[in-house]
């Protein structure tokens, strides 16, 4: 593969690497992490980060830590938590790493923490960096003030340090209902950036946590948590997305405040972010990808058309397309959206060289050999994969009756129409040149067989083959023997490229056909596919057999991509 190309983290971590700013004896000078919280599905979003940090610590011997903030007790559940590890692995990652014959487990949990970050809140107060706030909410929220405006001190902002001390602990006791108290830091109420005017760092929540049970009435926040917890696991480059930047000055702060206490020494973890990524056609807010679960506008997380990596595993997207799309789509600093075909095309590029090949009939119309003779059917064969001739070749049967797609044939041909019509020579692709005489119809008109004859002598790999000079190739299924089966045809969710941007409803844009379930007929070797064996259906695109559906002998397969870009086209 090709080396990865430069980007400002890149750039960085050498001019960090130059100067020796991470140079710790004992540790490795390259340590990123990745902090989920595990309140829902890894989408592919999530994917970027995890492939940027798990990236960076790969390509720079240093270390990834794959941490949970899991601060929010109501909203997360161990369920997540499994999901998340599941999908990080299955991207092609790891949080284990063996030194020296010993395995490490960089797997964290911030609420592992909660003992450690009470103790540096109980220092701030006592330092005079923070104090318990008693405003009711609706105050609290009107003295913020509002951007441009500076927000007003709280009456109890000059509480002494020893009566906040008092009251955080009797918080932590569980003498206060949820919302009565409220410890914020001490910094500038009058700071044009609102995340510096005194943030909240604890709350009362009596609340189950999946993890810590009821030991706790009191949660640290989001804020407050994550700077420490990177600063407690020798985070060295902390990678968020950009609207995090007016978070970092806090960020900063708190880091440096509970390293004046002691808590941490230098040098302590810088926080730098990156533009997230945005794919066109999908939705990847929490909440409204749980809206089509909840609604059933969807068949779950792990429907093939959600952009969860659940969802993209089943498609059929791989670990190594979606790194291809990160490595792809870059790092920078500025936002914008990312077509989704180049997903697709990674996706292709991937498969491509991997997938071999297969024949499939997918709206299938029976084609008869008329003057094919009865009995034992006679072989044919391709090779598995057309580039790589060491592959080997797939053997299947013809006979009189074979299934063909429907449109291989045309009573009145159109213009330009080189496929089945009366009169015309085609090629069965790897079997015979036939010539079409007729077809059946029903009461109503519709045709329900398709007749020819065939030239015996025209065999593809046999001598006579050559004097057949057709230009319709088309493929088939000999239908005594095809595999039936079921196959979903998937297509994009949305119809507009930016389905929720601008406050649009993202219902309104839903896709109607994007999922179509076929009875198809397929070649009859496909019986021995496993969950997750992928292939390409000779003209139709790249289709892989259910991890949930597929029983042994009777594989369900949905499409992951077609075979070119035909969107919107
Ligand atoms: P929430 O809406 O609950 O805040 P989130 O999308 O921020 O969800 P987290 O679990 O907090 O989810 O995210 C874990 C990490 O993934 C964060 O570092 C976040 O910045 C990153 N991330 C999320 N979405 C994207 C995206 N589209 N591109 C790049 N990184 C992302
Ligand atoms: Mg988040
Ligand atoms: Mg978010």
């Amino acid at each position: 593969p090709a080396a990865p190309a430069a980007n400002f983290l890149r750039n960085q971590i050498d001019a960090d690497l130059a100067a020796g700013t991470y140079a710790r004896p004992d540790l490795p000078n390259v340590i990123t992490r990745f902090p989920p919280e595990p309140n829902g599905y890894l989408h592919i979003g999530h994917a970027k980060s995890i492939c940027v940090n798990f990236g960076l610590a790969r390509d720079y011997a240093g270390l990834c830590h794959m941490r949970f903030d899991d601060t929010n007790p109501e909203k997360e559940e161990q369920e997540y938590v499994d999901t998340i590890l599941d999908s990080v692995k299955w991207l092609g990652f790891s949080w284990e790493k063996e030194v020296a014959g010993n395995k490490q487990t960089h797997l964290y949990y911030a609420s592992d923490y909660f003992d450690k970050l009470y103790e540096m809140a109980e220092y701030l107060i006592t330092a005079g960096h923070a104090y318990v706030d008693s405003q009711s909410a609706a105050d609290m929220a009107a003295n913020r003030g509002n951007f441009g405006e500076a927000g007003k001190n709280s009456p109890f902002r000059d509480r002494s340090p020893a009566e906040s001390l008092d009251l955080f602990r009797r918080m932590k006791a569980g003498e206060f209902k949820d919302g009565e108290h409220i410890v914020r830091a001490k910094i500038d109420m009058a700071s044009p950036n609102m995340n510096m005017r005194d943030p909240a760092i604890y709350r009362i929540r009596h609340a189950h946590h999946h993890r810590t049970g009821d030991k706790w009435c009191i949660y640290p926040m989001y804020d407050y948590t994550h700077p420490l917890s990177d600063a407690m696991e020798n985070i060295t480059h902390s990678i968020c997305t950009l609207e995090f930047q007016d978070h970092r000055p806090f960020y900063d702060w708190v880091i440096e405040r509970c390293a004046e206490g002691g808590f941490f020494k230098k040098p302590v973890p810088h926080q730098y972010e990156f533009a997230r990524l945005n794919l066109t056609y999908i939705i990847t807010s929490k909440r409204k990808l749980r809206q089509l679960v909840e609604e059933a506008i969807v068949d779950g997380w792990d429907d093939p058309r959600m952009p969860t990596l659940v969802g993209m595993r089943r498609r059929g997207y791989t670990p190594e397309a979606i790194q291809l799309m990160a490595e792809r789509t870059g790092v920078t600093k500025s936002d914008g959206w990312i077509d989704y075909s180049v997903l697709e095309g990674c996706l292709r590029e991937d498969l491509d060289p991997k997938a071999p090949r297969a024949t499939a009939v997918l709206r299938p119309l029976k084609l008869i050999i008329d003057n094919f003779p009865e009995g034992e059917p006679v072989e044919c064969t391709s090779p598995v994969h057309p580039h790589f001739p060491e592959r080997g070749n797939r053997v299947f049967p013809i006979s009189k009756e074979l299934w063909i797609e429907q449109e291989d044939f045309m009573e009145v041909p159109s213009k330009g129409y080189f496929r089945l019509f009366p009169g015309n020579k085609v090629r069965l692709r790897y079997g015979y040149v036939v010539e079409c005489t007729g077809c059946d119809k029903d009461a109503d008109g519709n045709v329900i067989a398709v007749h020819c004859t065939y030239f015996a002598d025209s065999k593809s790999g046999t001598e006579g083959s050559a004097n057949y000079k057709v230009k319709g190739n088309i493929h088939w299924v000999s239908a005594p023997h095809a595999l039936e089966a079921e196959v979903r045809l998937f297509d994009r969710l949305f119809t507009d490229p930016q389905p929720d941007s601008g406050g649009k409803d993202f219902k309104l844009a839903l896709n109607p056909a994007s999922k179509e379930v076929v009875t198809a007929y397929l070649e009859p070797g496909l019986s021995a596919t496993m969950p997750e064996d992928v292939y390409q259906f000779e003209r139709h695109g790249y289709f892989v057999a259910d991890r949930v559906d597929s029983v042994k002998g009777k594989p369900v397969f949905n499409r992951v991509v077609t075979l070119k870009d035909s969107w919107g086209k």
